[in-house]
């Protein structure tokens, strides 16, 4: 997926061959294909940052083209949404990446503004899929640890970037300092760095860790270590918006998200008021088919074809 603006060829928060320069809204895994050692991003100094601290990437920071102009999207710290004014085609057009509507206690509050063709993530494209009131689930996150700590041990998994910071502030609030691997501590300062307080030590298989956020592939890893050392029982936990839709294995899991659920998106889609909405990710289709049933003009990224002779847009399909 790229844009064309004047001499520059924009691949989207993917790999795109033909592309002079990448956009990569935000430093979580699945956006970052088109980023290679010293490549040229346009992106926040903190993507460019948690890029080198998560995954030892290099990479130089290029400024967007005229006309452009990158928007926070309140998904992860330093993630941008990108715009674009374009007076020569005579529209504008928003491309959103992962964005939340509700304010995260880890990243920056979405702004919002009004474009003609807005590209949406459809990570939730259910209707009856929503996340309830944030509070309650940080409430219910703080309970559990506490109650649980008194008498065992708690080891939240988490993405590294973005939702162990999350996690990591919700457990402050509650006057508990966790344990965190030594992943989550290389992102926590560049976190620190810009602002967001976080109290935490890195684990040291001390028996100290009462509370611990690791990366969720090393749950069960971090749990038989403790386990292996400790009479107390170790309860595992996620916080995830997927735990709306699937069980994970552990004690216990929270519907704590960072993406928008389809009320959200709703917000979100009126707020910027778009004519035509172009949905991506891998229920683009479903998507599309439900915002066109509540009457919105949207389809999907991958099959419009009228667009893909466009000079300001060019659809290299099958997208991220
Ligand atoms: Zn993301």
């Amino acid at each position: 997926m790229a844009l064309h603006l004047g001499d520059y060829r924009i691949a989207l928060d993917s790999r795109d061959s033909e592309a002079n320069v990448n956009f990569i809204s935000h430093a979580h895994s699945d956006h970052i294909s088109g980023v290679s050692k010293g490549r040229r991003l346009i992106a926040s100094s903190i993507t460019r940052e948690l890029i080198e601290a998560r995954y030892g990437l290099r990479t130089e920071l290029e400024q967007p083209p005229k006309g452009a102009e990158l928007l926070n999207a309140g998904h992860v710290l330093g993630s941008k949404q990108f715009y674009v004014d374009d007076p020569v085609h005579g529209y504008s057009l928003l491309y959103s990446g992962d964005y939340q509507m509700v304010e995260s206690a880890a990243a920056e509050r979405i702004e919002l503004k009004h474009a003609d063709v807005l590209i949406l993530d459809s990570t939730y494209p259910y209707p009856w899929l929503r996340f309830g009131e944030r509070e309650d689930t940080v409430r219910a996150m703080q309970l559990y640890a506490k109650t649980k700590m008194e008498n065992g041990h708690v080891v939240f998994g988490a993405y590294a970037v973005g939702k162990a910071q999350e996690i990591i502030r919700i457990l402050n609030d509650a006057g508990i300092t966790p344990a965190v691997d030594a992943k989550i501590a290389g992102v926590n300062e560049v976190y620190k760095r810009h602002g967001v307080h976080l109290d935490y030590f890195v684990a040291d298989n001390s028996g100290k860790e009462q509370v611990l956020v690791v990366e969720g592939s090393r749950l069960g890893e971090f749990k038989n270590a403790i386990t292996s050392r400790s009479n107390r029982r170790v309860f595992t936990a996620v916080a995830s918006g997927w735990a709306k839709m699937y069980r994970f294995g552990t004690d216990v899991q929270f519907p704590l998200s960072d993406h928008a659920d389809f009320q959200q998106a709703l917000a979100y889609i009126n707020a910027c008021d778009p004519e035509v909405i172009l949905t991506c990710g891998n229920s683009a289709g479903l998507f599309a088919k439900n915002l066109g049933a509540l009457g919105y003009d949207a389809r999907p990224l991958a099959k419009l074809s009228q667009f893909r002779q466009s000079s300001l847009l060019v659809c290299s399909l099958g997208s991220r």
